[in-house]
């Protein structure tokens, strides 16, 4: 029994809000708090249970360490945006309670994102007694789950690693992201980069296209190579993979768009001066877009997340592809949201439970690969995004 305060009331702080609600035994208290707390009363007002709801400015220490001190949680659960990872981690270690995210720090003024940064808190958690869980969303989270549970499982050596996320949905919109589309932009339109042979290599955003025959009804679709950072953990955690790439499917219009956007400059991080003010570009964009919380009554079709990874069992080259499949309308019908938010909502309450339940606490910075995959993947199956296992699936060339 253990109170959490979940930090983000946007799509996917939705989703965590109603998963932790369905698990009252683990879950015995809930405050949701976000920078608007409309927004936390809106979804406080969907559930069938009561929760507190508050307002914090998840930048402010001081006004984090207050919240928490006066709320006293087991753990913290940071579902803002990657910004404030750096922010809330520092809060929780003032204040004495465990951190949990589902995406890494990425600094405001630079479309970058690594490890490094949380990375070098392990020893301050460490001397605390407390446990920071990085990444607990799908991809990372679940992709590295996955990958773990092969290793365990089914692959002496892992040697190479393709994780291949798929959204099969349509919102019906010409253009829209699926999540915040800050951070969804600035992700698809940085350069790719893959892991090969000891080092990354780079390619032009986009510029490497697959096809992939998706299961589930989906068929083939192609998609992109992208950086994706559980790529940096994955790799340190496991040095014997050979080869490391995150593909990530992308329809005709949505890619259209996104050409147009970005040659005009809209994409853009840097402040240009619009009539005696100064805007970033990719900011006003945000603003003009749809909210991706607002796709999920019309958002049709499927998504299949999951991780082809090839290597040796027994001696033999064996391959393996995990995958979940998700209906967009099924969780929309569960927890008033599309799958995008639903697939990272979901592995952010197990990622919680663990933790909770003490099957995965441990004292310092941990990623979700260095874990027990056995009891998250059990609860995978029970709390809504069942997987399945294929053998001998060819990777993509
Ligand atoms: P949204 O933009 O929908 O929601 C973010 C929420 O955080 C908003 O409610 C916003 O409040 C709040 N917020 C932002 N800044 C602050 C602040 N300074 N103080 C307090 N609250 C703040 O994003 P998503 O729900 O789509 O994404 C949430 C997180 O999940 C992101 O970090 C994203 O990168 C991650 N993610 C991870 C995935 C994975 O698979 N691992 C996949 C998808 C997302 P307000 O509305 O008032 O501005």
């Amino acid at each position: 029994m253990s109170k959490v305060l979940i930090i983000g009331a946007g799509g996917v702080g939705g989703v965590v809000t109603h998963k932790c609600a369905q698990v009252p035994e683990v879950f015995s208290e809930i405050v949701l708090a976000s920078r608007t707390q409309s927004k936390c009363d809106a979804i406080a007002a969907q559930l069938d249970r009561p929760i507190k709801t508050a307002k914090v400015d998840a930048d402010n220490v001081p006004e984090l360490v207050a919240l928490i001190e006066a709320e006293k949680p087991s753990l913290v659960i940071n579902v803002a945006l990657p910004y404030q990872d750096l922010t809330i981690m520092d809060a929780c270690l003032e204040a004495g309670v465990h951190y949990m995210d589902t995406a890494n720090y990425e600094p405001p003024n630079e479309a970058k994102f690594e490890y490094k940064w949380q990375w070098a808190y392990q020893e301050k958690f460490e001397k605390a007694g407390l446990m920071a869980l990085l990444g607990s969303g799908f991809d990372p989270g679940v992709t590295n789950v996955y990958t773990a549970y092969v290793k365990k499982h089914y692959l002496d050596e892992i040697h190479t690693l393709d994780i291949i996320d798929c959204n099969a949905g349509d919102h019906g919109y010409p253009f829209a992201t699926n999540f915040n589309p800050e951070i969804n932009i600035r992700e698809v339109t940085a350069n790719g980069r893959f892991w090969k042979d000891g080092d990354w290599v780079e390619t032009p955003p986009l510029s490497e296209c697959r096809e992939f025959d998706f299961p589930g009804g989906i068929g083939p679709k192609k998609m992109y190579l992208m950086y994706h950072e559980e790529l940096e953990s994955i790799t340190k955690h496991f040095p014997e993979i050979k080869q490391a790439r995150f593909w990530m499917t992308f329809g005709d219009s949505y890619l259209k768009h996104l050409e147009v956007l970005e040659n005009v400059g809209m994409t853009g991080i840097e402040p240009v001066e619009f009539e005696g003010h100064k805007i970033i570009p990719l900011q006003f964009l945000k603003a003009l877009l749809p909210d991706p919380a607002s796709l999920g009554p019309r958002t049709k079709g499927k998504t299949c997340i999951g991780i082809v990874a090839h290597g040796l069992k027994d001696g033999k080259k064996e391959s393996v592809y995990i995958y979940n499949i998700c209906d967009h309308e099924e969780c929309y019908r569960e927890v008033k949201s599309q799958a995008i938010s639903y697939t990272t909502g979901v592995p952010a309450m197990i990622g919680a439970k663990m933790m909770l339940q003490g099957k995965w606490m441990q004292k310092g910075v941990w990623n979700m690969e260095q874990l027990d995959p056995d009891p998250f993947m059990e609860a995978l199956n029970k709390h809504g995004l069942p997987w399945e296992v294929e053998l001998s699936r060819e990777r993509p060339e």
